[in-house]
Protein backbone atom coordinates (compact mmCIF):
# COMPACT_ATOMS: atom_id res chain seq x y z
CA UNK A 1 0.00 0.00 0.00
CA UNK A 2 1.10 3.45 -1.02
CA UNK A 3 2.26 5.10 2.33
CA UNK A 4 1.08 8.65 3.84
CA UNK A 5 4.70 8.59 5.14
CA UNK A 6 6.56 11.81 3.88
CA UNK A 7 10.18 11.22 4.82
CA UNK A 8 10.79 15.14 3.99
CA UNK A 9 8.40 15.73 6.27
CA UNK A 10 9.06 13.96 9.37
CA UNK A 11 11.79 14.53 11.86
CA UNK A 12 12.87 10.98 12.01
CA UNK A 13 14.77 8.75 9.72
CA UNK A 14 11.95 6.44 11.06
CA UNK A 15 8.48 5.58 9.33
CA UNK A 16 5.58 4.84 12.22
CA UNK A 17 2.48 3.50 12.17
CA UNK A 18 -0.18 2.87 14.51
CA UNK A 19 -2.61 0.35 14.44
CA UNK A 20 -5.96 1.58 16.14
CA UNK A 21 -7.29 5.07 16.49
CA UNK A 22 -8.98 4.62 20.27
CA UNK A 23 -8.20 7.46 22.86
CA UNK A 24 -4.64 5.77 23.27
CA UNK A 25 -3.61 6.21 19.26
CA UNK A 26 -5.05 9.20 18.82
CA UNK A 27 -3.27 10.85 21.45
CA UNK A 28 0.16 9.14 20.65
CA UNK A 29 0.00 10.45 17.23
CA UNK A 30 -1.05 13.87 18.46
CA UNK A 31 1.69 13.58 20.82
CA UNK A 32 4.37 12.75 17.85
CA UNK A 33 3.50 15.86 15.98
CA UNK A 34 4.74 17.42 18.47
CA UNK A 35 8.39 16.24 17.87
CA UNK A 36 7.59 16.74 13.80
CA UNK A 37 7.20 13.03 13.58
CA UNK A 38 4.74 11.23 10.95
CA UNK A 39 2.98 8.75 11.55
CA UNK A 40 0.09 7.11 9.17
CA UNK A 41 -3.30 5.52 11.90
CA UNK A 42 -5.00 2.56 10.91
CA UNK A 43 -8.32 2.19 12.14
CA UNK A 44 -10.54 -0.88 11.69
CA UNK A 45 -13.34 1.19 11.93
CA UNK A 46 -15.10 3.48 9.03
CA UNK A 47 -14.10 6.45 10.71
CA UNK A 48 -13.48 7.95 14.73
CA UNK A 49 -16.09 6.52 17.33
CA UNK A 50 -16.07 6.31 20.62
CA UNK A 51 -18.41 4.94 23.36
CA UNK A 52 -21.21 7.36 23.93
CA UNK A 53 -20.23 7.24 28.10
CA UNK A 54 -18.22 8.69 30.38
CA UNK A 55 -15.13 8.08 31.58
CA UNK A 56 -12.72 9.05 34.71
CA UNK A 57 -9.18 11.03 34.08
CA UNK A 58 -7.20 11.17 37.52
CA UNK A 59 -4.07 13.47 37.90
CA UNK A 60 -1.57 11.48 36.56
CA UNK A 61 -3.59 10.62 33.44
CA UNK A 62 -3.98 14.86 32.96
CA UNK A 63 -0.07 15.49 33.56
CA UNK A 64 0.60 12.47 30.76
CA UNK A 65 -1.98 14.76 28.65
CA UNK A 66 -0.53 17.93 29.53
CA UNK A 67 2.96 16.87 28.54
CA UNK A 68 1.58 15.55 25.27
CA UNK A 69 0.31 19.20 24.97
CA UNK A 70 -3.24 18.13 24.55
CA UNK A 71 -4.76 19.02 27.99
CA UNK A 72 -5.61 22.53 27.89
CA UNK A 73 -7.97 21.53 24.41
CA UNK A 74 -9.44 19.31 26.35
CA UNK A 75 -10.60 20.98 29.24
CA UNK A 76 -11.52 24.05 27.11
CA UNK A 77 -14.61 21.63 26.35
CA UNK A 78 -16.06 23.33 29.73
CA UNK A 79 -19.15 21.47 29.13
CA UNK A 80 -17.45 18.18 29.88
CA UNK A 81 -14.52 18.86 31.60
CA UNK A 82 -14.25 20.88 34.80
CA UNK A 83 -11.55 20.08 36.99
CA UNK A 84 -12.11 18.63 40.28
CA UNK A 85 -11.04 16.41 43.54
CA UNK A 86 -12.55 13.02 42.14
CA UNK A 87 -12.05 11.08 45.17
CA UNK A 88 -14.80 8.92 45.83
CA UNK A 89 -17.43 8.72 48.62
CA UNK A 90 -17.88 5.38 49.31
CA UNK A 91 -21.34 4.64 50.53
CA UNK A 92 -23.36 1.75 51.38
CA UNK A 93 -25.66 0.93 48.41
CA UNK A 94 -28.62 -0.77 51.10
CA UNK A 95 -30.76 1.08 52.99
CA UNK A 96 -30.14 5.03 53.21
CA UNK A 97 -26.54 5.07 51.83
CA UNK A 98 -24.65 5.47 55.11
CA UNK A 99 -21.49 6.86 54.40
CA UNK A 100 -18.78 4.20 54.34
CA UNK A 101 -15.26 6.01 54.06
CA UNK A 102 -14.47 9.08 52.59
CA UNK A 103 -11.22 9.22 50.21
CA UNK A 104 -10.56 13.03 50.85
CA UNK A 105 -9.39 11.46 54.75
CA UNK A 106 -7.01 9.40 53.16
CA UNK A 107 -4.22 11.87 52.71
CA UNK A 108 -4.06 16.33 52.39
CA UNK A 109 -4.84 17.63 49.00
CA UNK A 110 -3.64 19.71 46.84
CA UNK A 111 -4.83 21.57 43.40
CA UNK A 112 -2.58 19.19 41.86
CA UNK A 113 -4.98 16.21 42.79
CA UNK A 114 -7.78 17.21 40.62
CA UNK A 115 -8.97 15.32 37.90
CA UNK A 116 -11.54 15.09 35.18
CA UNK A 117 -14.92 13.00 34.46
CA UNK A 118 -15.37 13.65 30.54
CA UNK A 119 -18.00 12.34 27.72
CA UNK A 120 -15.73 9.65 25.86
CA UNK A 121 -17.11 11.70 22.29
CA UNK A 122 -15.77 14.97 23.54
CA UNK A 123 -12.59 13.74 24.01
CA UNK A 124 -12.38 13.21 20.20
CA UNK A 125 -13.87 16.20 19.28
CA UNK A 126 -10.88 17.86 21.41
CA UNK A 127 -8.39 15.24 20.00
CA UNK A 128 -9.15 15.00 16.11
CA UNK A 129 -8.38 18.58 15.48
CA UNK A 130 -5.11 18.66 16.22
CA UNK A 131 -4.08 15.69 14.16
CA UNK A 132 -1.70 17.28 11.80
CA UNK A 133 -2.74 15.60 8.54
CA UNK A 134 -6.13 13.80 7.64
CA UNK A 135 -4.66 12.05 4.64
CA UNK A 136 -2.61 9.82 7.11
CA UNK A 137 -5.26 8.66 8.79
CA UNK A 138 -6.60 4.98 7.00
CA UNK A 139 -10.00 3.77 7.82
CA UNK A 140 -11.55 -0.09 7.43
CA UNK A 141 -7.59 -1.13 7.62
CA UNK A 142 -8.17 -4.01 10.54
CA UNK A 143 -4.73 -5.61 10.95
CA UNK A 144 -5.05 -9.26 11.23
CA UNK A 145 -0.91 -9.67 11.77
CA UNK A 146 2.23 -8.16 11.49
CA UNK A 147 5.54 -10.04 10.02
CA UNK A 148 9.33 -8.59 9.49
CA UNK A 149 10.11 -8.53 5.59
CA UNK A 150 13.46 -9.66 4.57
CA UNK A 151 14.75 -6.02 4.82
CA UNK A 152 14.01 -5.76 8.41
CA UNK A 153 10.92 -3.80 8.23
CA UNK A 154 7.89 -4.44 10.18
CA UNK A 155 4.47 -5.56 7.63
CA UNK A 156 1.05 -4.79 8.39
CA UNK A 157 -1.34 -6.96 6.78
CA UNK A 158 -4.84 -5.90 6.62
CA UNK A 159 -7.93 -7.88 6.50
CA UNK A 160 -8.77 -6.21 2.77
CA UNK A 161 -5.62 -8.35 1.66
CA UNK A 162 -3.47 -5.20 1.71
CA UNK A 163 0.32 -3.91 3.52
CA UNK A 164 1.54 -1.77 5.04
CA UNK A 165 5.13 -1.46 5.71
CA UNK A 166 6.74 0.87 8.76
CA UNK A 167 10.24 0.69 11.09
CA UNK A 168 7.96 1.53 14.06
CA UNK A 169 4.59 -0.55 14.78
CA UNK A 170 2.58 1.21 17.98
CA UNK A 171 -0.15 -1.31 18.39
CA UNK A 172 -2.84 0.69 19.99
CA UNK A 173 -5.78 -1.41 19.23
CA UNK A 174 -7.47 -1.96 22.27
CA UNK A 175 -8.10 -4.97 24.41
CA UNK A 176 -8.31 -7.44 21.64
CA UNK A 177 -5.19 -6.36 19.99
CA UNK A 178 -4.18 -8.00 17.03
CA UNK A 179 -0.56 -6.57 17.28
CA UNK A 180 -0.64 -7.72 20.83
CA UNK A 181 0.01 -11.32 19.10
CA UNK A 182 3.35 -10.45 17.41
CA UNK A 183 4.47 -9.47 20.89
CA UNK A 184 3.04 -11.87 23.49
CA UNK A 185 1.70 -14.76 21.16
CA UNK A 186 -1.70 -15.96 20.17
CA UNK A 187 -2.38 -17.30 23.62
CA UNK A 188 -6.09 -16.75 23.59
CA UNK A 189 -5.77 -17.25 28.30
CA UNK A 190 -4.35 -14.22 28.10
CA UNK A 191 -7.65 -12.02 28.16
CA UNK A 192 -9.89 -13.64 31.21
CA UNK A 193 -13.22 -12.60 31.96
CA UNK A 194 -13.53 -11.26 35.74
CA UNK A 195 -17.08 -12.94 36.01
CA UNK A 196 -18.16 -9.29 36.35
CA UNK A 197 -20.53 -7.31 33.72
CA UNK A 198 -21.19 -3.79 33.85
CA UNK A 199 -24.41 -1.90 32.89
CA UNK A 200 -23.75 1.44 31.73
CA UNK A 201 -25.64 4.65 30.69
CA UNK A 202 -26.41 8.01 31.47
CA UNK A 203 -29.24 10.07 33.26
CA UNK A 204 -29.67 13.62 33.41
CA UNK A 205 -28.86 15.28 37.02
CA UNK A 206 -32.45 16.65 36.98
CA UNK A 207 -34.68 13.44 36.16
CA UNK A 208 -32.49 12.17 39.58
CA UNK A 209 -33.51 15.24 41.74
CA UNK A 210 -36.97 14.88 40.97
CA UNK A 211 -37.15 11.21 41.91
CA UNK A 212 -35.88 12.72 45.28
CA UNK A 213 -32.29 11.06 45.14
CA UNK A 214 -30.79 12.80 48.30
CA UNK A 215 -26.99 11.71 46.84
CA UNK A 216 -24.78 14.85 45.63
CA UNK A 217 -24.10 13.30 42.26
CA UNK A 218 -23.04 16.79 40.80
CA UNK A 219 -20.34 17.14 42.77
CA UNK A 220 -18.32 14.18 43.94
CA UNK A 221 -17.69 10.17 42.60
CA UNK A 222 -19.78 8.16 44.39
CA UNK A 223 -19.64 4.34 44.82
CA UNK A 224 -22.42 2.52 46.16
CA UNK A 225 -20.61 -0.77 47.43
CA UNK A 226 -22.33 -4.14 48.66
CA UNK A 227 -21.74 -7.51 48.27
CA UNK A 228 -21.13 -9.05 44.20
CA UNK A 229 -21.94 -5.74 43.05
CA UNK A 230 -21.33 -2.03 43.43
CA UNK A 231 -21.83 1.13 41.48
CA UNK A 232 -19.98 3.60 40.50
CA UNK A 233 -21.77 7.38 39.33
CA UNK A 234 -20.13 10.48 38.78
CA UNK A 235 -20.57 13.90 36.93
CA UNK A 236 -20.10 14.59 33.31
CA UNK A 237 -21.41 18.06 31.29
CA UNK A 238 -20.54 20.29 33.82
CA UNK A 239 -22.62 18.33 36.59
CA UNK A 240 -25.77 18.10 34.20
CA UNK A 241 -25.30 14.08 33.37
CA UNK A 242 -24.76 11.32 35.40
CA UNK A 243 -22.49 8.31 34.20
CA UNK A 244 -23.83 5.27 35.72
CA UNK A 245 -21.94 2.58 35.93
CA UNK A 246 -23.58 -0.97 38.10
CA UNK A 247 -21.11 -4.35 38.43
CA UNK A 248 -22.61 -7.54 38.98
CA UNK A 249 -20.15 -10.39 39.91
CA UNK A 250 -20.75 -14.01 39.81
CA UNK A 251 -18.10 -15.62 42.54
CA UNK A 252 -19.85 -18.77 42.38
CA UNK A 253 -16.67 -19.83 39.86
CA UNK A 254 -13.26 -19.05 39.71
CA UNK A 255 -11.95 -15.96 37.68
CA UNK A 256 -10.55 -17.16 34.38
CA UNK A 257 -13.29 -20.45 34.52
CA UNK A 258 -15.62 -18.76 32.33
CA UNK A 259 -15.20 -17.52 28.25
CA UNK A 260 -17.84 -15.73 27.21
CA UNK A 261 -18.57 -16.59 23.57
CA UNK A 262 -20.80 -13.94 22.66
CA UNK A 263 -20.00 -10.14 22.09
CA UNK A 264 -18.60 -8.38 25.41
CA UNK A 265 -20.95 -5.54 25.03
CA UNK A 266 -24.73 -6.00 23.90
CA UNK A 267 -28.03 -4.34 24.54
CA UNK A 268 -30.08 -5.92 27.67
CA UNK A 269 -33.60 -5.59 29.03
CA UNK A 270 -33.62 -2.94 31.85
CA UNK A 271 -35.76 -5.11 34.01
CA UNK A 272 -32.04 -7.55 33.96
CA UNK A 273 -30.60 -4.35 35.70
CA UNK A 274 -33.09 -3.79 38.31
CA UNK A 275 -33.50 -7.46 39.07
CA UNK A 276 -29.86 -7.77 39.83
CA UNK A 277 -29.90 -4.29 42.48
CA UNK A 278 -33.66 -5.85 43.94
CA UNK A 279 -33.40 -5.03 47.56
CA UNK A 280 -30.89 -1.99 46.80
CA UNK A 281 -31.04 1.19 48.79
CA UNK A 282 -33.62 4.08 47.03
CA UNK A 283 -30.98 6.61 45.53
CA UNK A 284 -29.66 3.61 43.87
CA UNK A 285 -32.88 2.28 42.44
CA UNK A 286 -33.80 6.02 41.44
CA UNK A 287 -31.03 5.74 39.63
CA UNK A 288 -31.17 2.57 37.27
CA UNK A 289 -35.15 3.43 37.08
CA UNK A 290 -33.85 5.70 34.43
CA UNK A 291 -30.93 3.63 32.84
CA UNK A 292 -33.95 2.90 29.92
CA UNK A 293 -31.79 1.29 27.30
CA UNK A 294 -28.03 -0.20 29.49
CA UNK A 295 -25.70 -1.91 27.89
CA UNK A 296 -23.98 -4.69 29.66
CA UNK A 297 -20.54 -4.97 29.28
CA UNK A 298 -18.51 -8.17 29.93
CA UNK A 299 -14.94 -7.16 32.17
CA UNK A 300 -12.23 -9.00 30.73
CA UNK A 301 -8.40 -8.28 32.10
CA UNK A 302 -5.26 -9.43 30.67
CA UNK A 303 -2.92 -11.52 32.62
CA UNK A 304 -0.34 -9.13 33.04
CA UNK A 305 2.02 -9.57 29.94
CA UNK A 306 5.87 -10.35 30.22
CA UNK A 307 6.69 -7.16 28.01
CA UNK A 308 5.00 -3.97 25.86
CA UNK A 309 7.82 -4.86 23.22
CA UNK A 310 9.49 -7.38 20.47
CA UNK A 311 11.84 -5.92 18.65
CA UNK A 312 10.36 -2.96 16.80
CA UNK A 313 6.77 -3.58 17.70
CA UNK A 314 5.42 -1.61 21.01
CA UNK A 315 2.13 -1.87 22.75
CA UNK A 316 0.09 1.43 24.48
CA UNK A 317 -2.85 1.45 26.19
CA UNK A 318 -5.39 -1.54 26.47
CA UNK A 319 -3.19 -3.61 24.38
CA UNK A 320 -0.65 -3.95 26.82
CA UNK A 321 -2.43 -3.62 29.61
CA UNK A 322 -6.35 -4.16 29.25
CA UNK A 323 -7.67 -4.04 32.91
CA UNK A 324 -10.62 -3.99 35.24
CA UNK A 325 -11.91 -0.11 35.55
CA UNK A 326 -12.25 -0.20 39.22
CA UNK A 327 -9.91 2.81 39.55
CA UNK A 328 -10.55 4.51 36.79
CA UNK A 329 -7.22 3.90 35.97
CA UNK A 330 -6.90 2.34 32.47
CA UNK A 331 -6.79 5.02 29.65
CA UNK A 332 -4.76 7.09 31.90
CA UNK A 333 -2.05 4.26 32.24
CA UNK A 334 -2.60 3.84 27.92
CA UNK A 335 -1.81 8.42 28.13
CA UNK A 336 1.27 7.83 30.45
CA UNK A 337 2.91 5.07 27.95
CA UNK A 338 1.95 7.68 25.05
CA UNK A 339 3.74 10.14 27.10
CA UNK A 340 6.70 8.25 27.91
CA UNK A 341 7.04 6.97 24.24
CA UNK A 342 6.42 10.34 22.42
CA UNK A 343 9.35 12.15 24.64
CA UNK A 344 11.79 8.98 23.45
CA UNK A 345 10.89 8.84 20.27
CA UNK A 346 11.08 12.48 19.73
CA UNK A 347 14.46 12.64 21.86
CA UNK A 348 17.72 14.04 19.45
CA UNK A 349 19.09 10.89 19.75
CA UNK A 350 16.42 8.39 18.88
CA UNK A 351 17.48 7.06 15.25
CA UNK A 352 16.74 4.19 13.74
CA UNK A 353 19.45 2.27 14.28
CA UNK A 354 18.88 2.73 18.46
CA UNK A 355 15.10 2.24 18.29
CA UNK A 356 15.13 -1.29 19.26
CA UNK A 357 17.04 -0.11 22.73
CA UNK A 358 14.74 2.60 23.30
CA UNK A 359 11.58 0.76 22.99
CA UNK A 360 13.64 -1.70 25.55
CA UNK A 361 13.76 1.28 27.83
CA UNK A 362 10.31 2.41 27.53
CA UNK A 363 9.23 -1.40 28.45
CA UNK A 364 11.32 -1.59 31.49
CA UNK A 365 9.44 1.91 33.06
CA UNK A 366 6.07 1.01 31.69
CA UNK A 367 5.38 -3.07 31.95
CA UNK A 368 5.61 -3.35 35.49
CA UNK A 369 4.08 0.03 36.68
CA UNK A 370 1.16 -0.29 34.28
CA UNK A 371 0.49 -3.97 35.52
CA UNK A 372 1.02 -2.98 39.11
CA UNK A 373 -2.29 -0.92 37.99
CA UNK A 374 -3.60 -3.88 36.37
CA UNK A 375 -3.30 -6.07 39.84
CA UNK A 376 -4.37 -3.07 42.25
CA UNK A 377 -7.52 -2.59 39.66
CA UNK A 378 -8.88 -5.98 40.08
CA UNK A 379 -8.08 -5.95 44.00
CA UNK A 380 -10.17 -3.29 44.07
CA UNK A 381 -13.15 -4.58 42.44
CA UNK A 382 -13.10 -7.27 45.23
CA UNK A 383 -12.89 -4.69 48.10
CA UNK A 384 -16.08 -3.00 46.48
CA UNK A 385 -18.04 -6.29 46.57
CA UNK A 386 -16.93 -6.96 49.84
CA UNK A 387 -18.74 -4.90 52.30
CA UNK A 388 -20.31 -6.93 55.62
CA UNK A 389 -18.07 -10.09 54.06
CA UNK A 390 -15.96 -11.44 57.13
CA UNK A 391 -12.84 -8.50 58.15
CA UNK A 392 -14.70 -5.92 55.47
CA UNK A 393 -17.52 -4.37 57.69
CA UNK A 394 -18.09 -0.84 57.94
CA UNK A 395 -15.37 -0.38 60.24
CA UNK A 396 -13.31 -2.72 58.43
CA UNK A 397 -12.97 -0.64 55.28
CA UNK A 398 -10.64 2.38 55.85
CA UNK A 399 -7.57 -0.15 56.01
CA UNK A 400 -8.56 -1.75 52.95
CA UNK A 401 -9.29 1.90 50.91
CA UNK A 402 -7.25 4.54 52.31
CA UNK A 403 -4.43 4.88 49.55
CA UNK A 404 -5.47 2.78 47.28
CA UNK A 405 -5.21 5.61 44.69
CA UNK A 406 -2.30 7.21 45.60
CA UNK A 407 0.64 5.18 43.80
CA UNK A 408 -1.47 5.87 40.49
CA UNK A 409 -2.29 8.75 41.02
CA UNK A 410 0.60 10.37 42.36
CA UNK A 411 3.75 9.04 40.13
CA UNK A 412 5.99 11.55 38.52
CA UNK A 413 6.02 10.85 35.10
CA UNK A 414 8.92 13.62 33.86
CA UNK A 415 11.24 11.63 36.37
CA UNK A 416 10.36 8.63 34.08
CA UNK A 417 11.34 10.64 31.15
CA UNK A 418 14.78 11.79 33.11
CA UNK A 419 15.61 8.41 34.23
CA UNK A 420 15.09 6.61 31.34
CA UNK A 421 17.35 8.97 29.29
CA UNK A 422 20.01 8.66 31.61
CA UNK A 423 19.80 5.00 31.29
CA UNK A 424 20.12 5.33 27.49
CA UNK A 425 23.43 7.14 28.10
CA UNK A 426 24.74 4.95 30.44
CA UNK A 427 24.55 2.29 28.59
CA UNK A 428 25.87 4.24 25.34
CA UNK A 429 22.54 3.71 23.27
CA UNK A 430 22.49 7.74 23.61
CA UNK A 431 25.83 9.69 23.71
CA UNK A 432 26.66 10.61 26.96
CA UNK A 433 26.54 14.36 25.89
CA UNK A 434 24.37 15.80 23.82
CA UNK A 435 23.45 19.36 22.32
CA UNK A 436 20.23 18.77 23.18
C1 LIG B 1 -17.10 -0.13 31.88
C2 LIG B 1 -15.77 0.52 31.68
C3 LIG B 1 -15.48 1.71 32.33
C4 LIG B 1 -14.22 2.32 32.19
N1 LIG B 1 -13.95 3.47 32.85
C5 LIG B 1 -12.71 4.01 32.79
C6 LIG B 1 -12.40 5.21 33.50
O1 LIG B 1 -13.24 5.81 34.16
N2 LIG B 1 -11.12 5.69 33.41
C7 LIG B 1 -10.15 5.06 32.67
O2 LIG B 1 -9.00 5.52 32.65
N3 LIG B 1 -10.43 3.95 31.96
C8 LIG B 1 -11.68 3.41 32.00
N4 LIG B 1 -11.97 2.29 31.28
C9 LIG B 1 -10.90 1.71 30.44
C10 LIG B 1 -10.78 2.49 29.13
O3 LIG B 1 -12.02 2.47 28.47
C11 LIG B 1 -9.72 1.86 28.25
O4 LIG B 1 -8.53 1.72 28.99
C12 LIG B 1 -9.45 2.73 27.01
O5 LIG B 1 -10.60 2.90 26.23
C13 LIG B 1 -8.35 2.09 26.17
O6 LIG B 1 -8.05 2.93 25.09
P1 LIG B 1 -7.23 2.35 23.85
O7 LIG B 1 -7.06 3.49 22.92
O8 LIG B 1 -6.05 1.60 24.33
O9 LIG B 1 -8.20 1.24 23.22
P2 LIG B 1 -9.61 1.45 22.54
O10 LIG B 1 -10.32 2.61 23.09
O11 LIG B 1 -10.29 0.12 22.61
O12 LIG B 1 -9.25 1.77 21.02
C14 LIG B 1 -8.76 0.78 20.15
C15 LIG B 1 -8.99 1.22 18.72
O13 LIG B 1 -8.39 0.26 17.86
C16 LIG B 1 -9.31 -0.13 16.86
N5 LIG B 1 -8.97 -1.53 16.51
C17 LIG B 1 -9.24 -2.64 17.21
N6 LIG B 1 -8.74 -3.72 16.60
C18 LIG B 1 -8.11 -3.27 15.48
C19 LIG B 1 -7.36 -3.91 14.45
N7 LIG B 1 -7.18 -5.24 14.45
N8 LIG B 1 -6.84 -3.15 13.45
C20 LIG B 1 -7.01 -1.78 13.44
N9 LIG B 1 -7.72 -1.13 14.40
C21 LIG B 1 -8.24 -1.86 15.42
C22 LIG B 1 -10.67 0.02 17.51
O14 LIG B 1 -11.70 0.20 16.52
C23 LIG B 1 -10.47 1.26 18.35
O15 LIG B 1 -10.72 2.45 17.63
C24 LIG B 1 -13.23 1.70 31.37
C25 LIG B 1 -13.53 0.51 30.68
C26 LIG B 1 -14.78 -0.06 30.83
C27 LIG B 1 -15.07 -1.33 30.08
Amino acid sequence: MASAYNPNASAKDFRVAIVGGGMCGLACAVGLSRFGIHADIFESAPKFDEVGAGVGLGPNALRALDGLGVLDTVLARGDDAERTLRRMVFVSGQGAHGEVYDYNDSSEFTDADTGIGIYRPAFLDALLPLLPNPNATHFNKRCTSISTSTSGAQVIHFADGTTHEADLIIGADGIKSTSRNAVAGTDEKLLQFTNTVAYRGLVPMETLRLEGVKTNLARRVYNFIGIDKHIIAFPIKSGKIVNIVAFATDNSVPVGSVEVNGPWVQPVPQQELLDRFSGWGHDVVAMLKHLKTPSKWSIHTLIPLETFVRGRIVLVGDAAHAMAPHLGAGVGQGFEDVFLLCELLGHPSTNLSNLEDVLKAYDAVRQPRANMVLKESFRAGVIYEALGKPGYGPNDMESHLAGIFEPIWRHDLDADVASTVAGLRERGSFPAVTNE
